[in-house]
């Protein structure tokens, strides 16, 4: 059987209306198994659930299909459109979002935090700024979390002075840039300094929109809608820029900060709803928010306002900005942001795992001890680091839980006398040592008796916190005669 080439779907759907027959109806229905799926239906579920994409459909994209692929395009397309920044390894992607809350579907493209810099700085000063930018890396939980992008804003309001901090500043990094001015002559001099790397262009606003539209247009950028504290404004640029052909806009409703801020927050939140609840087309862009603007006001202390701005950045993130621009560098303010970030756009239904098999730590012989742990990202970076910090040489079984903790994997039998038996024969531990005594975790004490049973190891229970690893293994181990 093939696929019809329909044409037909007409109206727009939330993604938790879309069925995997609505999609297997577009698919090819060849059951070619070249997606790797059993068959269509398979895939087409897939598909819905936003584990793959069309992409992995071949067939799909030969001209038999063309109008079906179209129809399969428009029906998964998010309400929120995604656009693309920068180019190269760095490239930025956000929005592309299809829910206002993420436990209805996994969200996608973690916001982006871009630190800005201005023309007036003194080149030595800039140069060290965006390498900060560039270098701020954190290491967590086996991910390193990192900023986006840089934005460069004209203070002078000279295009000569701004061309040149743009050429500085491309020249020191690759992250993506956003060039911050609401003078068109000034942003097409720093577009020309840029035009290889896609910058995004902030902003458009009432009074510039047109000569900001014909340089989107001339310079293939995608473009930030400015219309402070009015949504309606908004709506009705965002129509006029549409009209004019410009198809990747970044919405920015304006930030208030401090007492403006719980009406920053309603605006953000009331126009995603309309965009993902009632699929406004004209509000179907990602989100701008701007903690910097806690900056511009009353002068109070640094720290004051850097606190501000990190309130504001995580309330923005969490509703529903796709990009920030902020301003301070302190690791106090940008790791809550980018922790967060990681756990908002953690997929709930999947815990963050690792995984399973045996590591080894320092350079352990055959009668090093053997311990054990799940494999719950979170457990295992932390066992990790406590027997590297306490420099042990030991070798450590991972149990696959499904990315449960101790816990809650003893509690729904996922790490039992079975899982870790059949961790041992997997892992060929006696291989590597003279000795059958296994350490489990202290919160796993009650497994001890079966686990001796049923796999002929000698069981010790061992801390119910790694942290006290070092010391049990000190006063316990080599173990005394059973
Ligand atoms: S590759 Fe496409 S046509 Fe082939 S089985 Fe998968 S979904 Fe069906």
């Amino acid at each position: 059987m093939t696929g019809e080439t329909t044409g037909t779907v007409q109206k727009k759907k939330s993604i938790r209306e879309i069925s995997p027959i609505d999609v297997y109806k577009l698919l090819p229905r060849t059951n070619c198994q070249e997606c790797r799926e059993s068959n269509c239906m398979a895939f087409a579920t897939r598909l819905v659930n936003g584990e793959l994409t069309i992409h992995n459909c071949p067939p799909i994209f030969a001209d038999e299909y063309a109008a079906a692929r179209s129809d399969l395009e428009f029906l998964l397309a998010p309400p929120v459109r995604a656009v693309t920044f920068g180019t190269g390894a760095h490239t930025c992607t956000i929005g592309g979002k299809y829910v206002l809350q993420r436990h209805e579907f996994t969200y996608h493209n973690p916001t982006a935090v871009a630190i800005d810099v201005d023309d007036l700085m003194p080149e030595e000063d800039l140069q060290e700024r965006v390498r900060k930018i560039a270098e701020f890396t954190y290491h967590y939980i086996g991910r390193t979390l990192s900023l986006n992008a840089v934005a460069i804003r004209s203070v002078s309001g000279d295009p000569k002075v701004f061309a040149a901090t743009v050429r500085t500043v491309a020249g020191a990094t690759g992250l993506p840039l956003i060039l911050c001015t609401t003078n068109p002559v000034v942003m097409e001099a720093g577009l020309a300094e840029a035009k290889d790397r896609r910058p995004l262009m902030y902003a458009a606003t009432e009074k510039n929109w047109k000569s900001m539209a014909d340089l989107a247009l001339a310079y293939h950028a995608p473009l930030v809608v400015h219309a402070g504290g009015d949504p309606a404004l908004l709506r009705s640029l965002v129509k006029t820029l549409k009209a004019c052909g410009i198809t990747d806009m970044v919405l920015d409703p304006g930030t208030l900060a401090e007492n403006g801020l719980s009406e920053t927050i309603h605006t953000f939140t009331a126009i995603r709803a309309s965009a993902c609840r009632d699929l406004d087309e004209l509000f179907g862009y990602p989100l701008l928010g701007v903690p910097l603007a806690v900056w511009i006001g009353e002068e109070i202390s640094m720290d004051v306002l850097k606190w501000r701005e990190t309130i504001t950045a995580s309330m923005l993130m969490s509703r529903y900005a796709d990009l920030l621009i902020m301003h301070s560098l302190d690791g106090w303010v940008l790791l809550p942001q980018l922790i967060w970030r990681f756990s908002l756009y953690t997929d709930p239904r999947k815990p963050v795992s690792v995984e399973a098999g045996i590591r080894t730590f320092g350079n352990p012989g055959r009668n090093s001890p053997v311990l054990i742990t799940t494999n719950y990202a979170l457990t295992f970076f932390t066992v990790e680091s406590d027997i590297k910090t306490a420099g042990l040489d030991c070798y450590l079984i991972v149990v696959d839980t499904g990315g449960l903790s101790v816990e809650s994997a003893v509690a729904g039998r996922y790490f039992s006398a079975e899982s870790i038996v059949k961790a041992l024969k997997e892992t060929d531990a006696t291989q590597l040592v003279d000795h059958k005594t296994l350490v489990i975790p202290g919160l796993a004490a009650r497994l001890s008796g079966e686990t001796e049973e049923a796999s002929g190891w000698r069981i010790l229970v061992g801390p119910k916190d790694s942290s006290g690893l070092s010391q049990y293994l000190r006063e316990r181990w080599p173990p005394k005669p059973a």
